[in-house]
């Protein structure tokens, strides 16, 4: 019987993050389920929700502006389960600043988060990954495909980790560690439902309305493909980036 594989997760105890803990629990994957003390999300309900799928996960503060404190978090994955095989680099923040108003402290606190704090994610999760391994980043529509107005500190992070990933995925695949992306579109989640930073709720039904889908994505429906880039059936994908949008980014506009 092969050992179950072990994930950490930035930004698990809401959203993207929590439904893939909880997909990756019906799959048999063990997660670190990181959790920002900053935000109010409840990481416990995450715990809850991967034991009601049969999972196995342990509950792990995590500041991804911090390398010591990201570097703990992936250590946290071998001191508990003694392996490391998925690193999931999920954490984020967005915040609306028009360019005048674009100060060097909103820029740099921004990519700090969102672009630097995936290379900590990453790098800690390589150092550990002794028998190969598989990464992903969460990047965004908004900024690898768009530009957003008000948003042009969060675009150029999002479109910074597809640089990233590319990077990486070339310099790591001698080791057996693949790494790739996904670009979520629109997704119902804290993120998008912030009123002031996002679109908040009436926004995202209206924006549902014009996506060919019908309507926007469910955490669960990036959670899965984030699941099959990191499992062996992507084997030989590698450096890639995957939107998940219900086709709204193909969608042509007159
Ligand atoms: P979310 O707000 O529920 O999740 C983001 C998580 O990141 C939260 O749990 C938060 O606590 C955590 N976080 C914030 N700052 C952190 C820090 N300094 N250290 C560690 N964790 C931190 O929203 P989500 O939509 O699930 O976001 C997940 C990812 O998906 C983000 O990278 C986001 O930018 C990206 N994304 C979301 C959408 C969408 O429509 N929701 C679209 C494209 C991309």
């Amino acid at each position: 019987m092969p050992k179950s594989h072990v994930a950490i997760i930035t930004g698990a105890a809401s959203g993207i993050g929590r439904a893939l803990a909880v997909h990756y629990a019906g799959e048999g994957v063990r997660s670190i389920i990181g959790t920002f003390p900053g935000d109010p999300h409840d990481p416990q309900e995450t715990l809850r929700l991967v034991r009601a799928a049969g999972g196995e996960a342990v509950v792990h503060e995590v500041d991804v502006r911090s390398t010591a404190s990201v570097d703990a978090f992936a250590q946290r994955a071998v001191d508990e389960y003694g392996r490391l095989d998925y690193a999931v680099a999920n954490a984020g923040i967005l915040r609306h600043s028009s360019l005048a108003d674009m100060t060097d402290a909103r820029w740099t606190d921004m990519l700090d988060v969102d672009l630097t704090g995936v290379l900590r994610t990453l790098r800690a999760g390589a150092e550990r990954m002794t028998e190969g391994g598989a990464m992903v980043a969460v990047s965004s529509i908004a900024g690898a495909v768009y530009g957003w107005e008000g948003h042009a500190h969060y675009a150029a992070a999002k479109a910074g980790v597809l640089g990233l990933i590319r990077s990486v995925a070339v310099e790591l695949g001698p080791q057996g560690i693949r790494a790739n992306a996904v670009i979520p579109g629109l997704i119902e989640t804290p993120q998008s439902l912030d009123p002031v930073n996002s679109l908040g709720p009436d926004g995202l039904a209206r924006a549902g309305k014009d996506i060919p889908w019908g309507r926007v994505g469910t955490p669960a429906e990036v959670a899965s493909v984030i699941a099959f880039l990191t499992s062996s059936q992507a084997g030989y994908v590698t450096g890639q980036s995957l939107i998940v949008d219900g086709g709204l980014t193909v969608k042509m506009r007159a």
